[in-house]
């Protein structure tokens, strides 16, 4: 039994696939005569733009970091440049008439073989350096994420080092029934994902990729974060009997979707949802959402060669905003960059993309492509209710100038006639610790706030998301975050905006009274969790629940708060957690 992060609930069972190495299926077909001199010409740019890229990455670490760092780019340029290198796998392309993947592939292969067969030890590891940089002109062949389910028949439960958030979105649950890393934690955007396509996931486990084989038989449990492999029967008996019991208590717990989230003593807090495309509206509905409180938009933008249209943009803006009638959607503007790429060309990279060209920063520079979505926001809230907000505001003037250009777009938009909502309501998303100090400014030119609690620990405790080696400091019931709600509720109900939370921590029904207490006019979650935190909070009184989160402003650690609120939920509400 290995133990690692759940992270994406539920139990399942399976045979493994185990994903190593660059996560690349890489395609193979002949090509014609014709095709010969196409194909070569493919190869060189990809070749170039490998090139361009080792190039530009260097150049920053020797403004950051000095000469010395760029030894490994440097032999990486080396190798590209090596002309028999390049010139082996354009021969393949002419001798055997083959595509320029397959090509580089046997000729990578070729030249491995070489470097294994070396007695030095030194000389060996350069084997490393040329299967990287194999895989960057692969990479820059394939021009895009590749499939990686291309080669597996029946659903399967997969095992990698790493998933991005780009590789997480191409997975179906018909053909994954499960998904365990090496890394991870539980706020990285995989990890959100995972929980939003239902699919049972632990992360965080190590080095599981490596005591695995495909084929193997392995369980894994999403709620406890654990493996099992090679399960005995017993075990299996025992975890179909907890699958059976997970599911008739989602049953039960969806008949309380047409109920209303109210405490005993009368106070509506609003359950919305967190999606990240379309489809999940159907479900979030399902369960009782009362609207989406945070849309993803940008997953609309990676595994893709292109960038969505205005009017792409524009259809599934205005679907969100039908099907959640009459209910409201907010719409965040992209928030692309840290652990959330483009591909290719990876965006935001750099030493530390968490802290880099990401979110508002990205669209203040890329004015086209935000321009383009405000457009496609504008046009879509004419169908539905919709709002809008901007992701990782840092300051007062990033927030003047996103409003400037939505001003600007609007205007253009009524100079062509197009309707749009003239009283789109904007908001800021309150998730970096400068934004938390300045709430009261920021409060005087938005419209609503929403606290995105992962990135506020994130920046707050300075914990990287992605990274598992520090995600034991992760708590959002850090006293510094939960006097950073505190802090940002006072000021906006100062000037009678209202708040949501839209961090992970909402989902949990454990802070149910802490959120109720902090008085937040809104919580949004994966919709998964909204029947659970709807029963809690029905069993809650507001008084109550202001006391409780009065004094554990006071509580010294996380730790200390959470017994707090066991105790006082099962002293005062009759409630068990454990
Ligand atoms: C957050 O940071 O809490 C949030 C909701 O946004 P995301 O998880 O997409 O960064
Ligand atoms: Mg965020």
């Amino acid at each position: 039994m290995l133990k690692g992060i759940g992270v994406s609930p539920g139990v399942v069972w399976g045979k493994s696939a185990v994903l190593r190495g660059p996560a690349m299926e890489i395609p193979e077909y002949p090509i014609s005569p014709e095709q010969v001199e196409a194909e070569i010409a493919r190869l060189h740019e990809a070749v170039d733009r490998s090139r361009s890229q080792l190039v530009s990455i260097s150049a920053h670490l020797v403004r950051n970091l000095g000469q010395e760092h760029t030894y490994i780019l440097d032999t990486h340029i080396l190798i590209l440049d090596d002309p028999t290198f390049v010139k082996t796998a354009t021969e393949a392309i002419s001798q055997f008439r083959i595509n320029a993947e397959w090509a580089l592939r046997r000729a990578l292969d070729h030249f491995i073989k070489v470097f294994d067969e070396v007695a030095d030890e030194y000389i060996k590891e350069r084997r490393r350096d040329v299967e990287q940089v194999g895989g960057r002109i692969l990479h820059n062949l394939l021009g895009q994420a590749p499939d990686l389910l291309a080669g597996f028949k029946e659903p399967v439960i997969l095992i990698s080092h790493d998933l991005t958030p780009a590789d997480t979105l191409q997975l179906t649950k018909e053909k994954v029934l499960g998904f365990a890393t090496d890394i991870g934690s539980a706020t990285s955007h995989t990890a959100i994902m995972a929980r939003a396509l239902e699919i049972p996931a632990v992360v965080g486990l190590k080095n599981i990729s490596e005591r695995i084989e495909t084929g193997d038989l392995i369980l894994i449990d999403g709620d406890e974060g654990i493996v099992i492999l090679s399960p005995s029967q017993d075990v299996l008996e025992f975890y179909k009997a907890k699958q059976v019991r997970l599911r008739t208590q989602m049953d039960e717990l969806e008949e309380l979707r047409d109920l209303p989230p109210r405490t005993l003593d009368g106070k509506e807090i609003i359950l919305a949802a967190n999606i990240e495309y379309a489809k999940e509206v159907e479900t979030a509905l399902t369960y009782g959402a009362q609207g989406v409180g945070l849309f993803r938009t940008e997953y609309l933008f990676i595994n893709r060669r292109t960038l969505p249209s205005e009017e792409e943009q524009f259809q599934e803006y205005r679907k969100i905003a039908q099907m959640v009638h009459p209910h409201f959607a907010v719409i965040r503007t992209v928030d692309l960059g840290g652990d959330k790429f483009l591909s290719p060309p990876p965006l935001g990279g750099g030493l530390n993309p968490a802290l880099g060209l990401r979110a508002i920063r990205f669209c203040l520079k890329e004015i086209a492509l935000f321009k383009a979505q405000l457009r496609a926001i504008l046009r879509a809230s004419h169908y539905g209710k919709l709002r809008l907000m901007f992701p990782l505001i840092s300051g007062v003037e990033e927030l003047r100038r996103a409003r400037e250009i939505l001003a600007e777009t609007a205007e253009e938009l009524r100079h062509s006639g197009i309707p749009f909502d003239s009283d789109l309501k904007v908001g800021v998303m309150i998730e970096t610790p400068s934004a938390v100090v300045i709430a009261d400014l920021l409060a005087r030119e938005s419209d609503f706030f929403s606290i995105g609690t992962n990135d506020l620990s994130q920046y707050s405790l300075a914990i990287d998301r992605v990274n598992e080696e520090v995600a034991y400091l992760y708590d959002p019931l850090h006293p510094s975050i939960l006097r950073s709600i505190h802090s940002v509720v006072q000021a906006a109900h100062n000037r009678g905006l209202w708040v949501d939370l839209c961090g992970e921590m909402s989902g949990d029904p454990l802070n149910a009274i802490i959120l109720l207490g902090l008085e937040l006019d809104e919580l949004s979650m994966n919709p998964l969790f909204i029947p659970r935190m709807k029963q809690v909070l029905r069993s809650l009184s507001f008084s109550g629940a202001r006391e409780v989160a009065a004094q554990t402003l006071h509580l010294p650690t996380g730790a200390e708060v959470r017994d707090y609120l066991k105790q006082e939920a099962s002293r005062r509400f009759g409630l068990r957690f454990h």
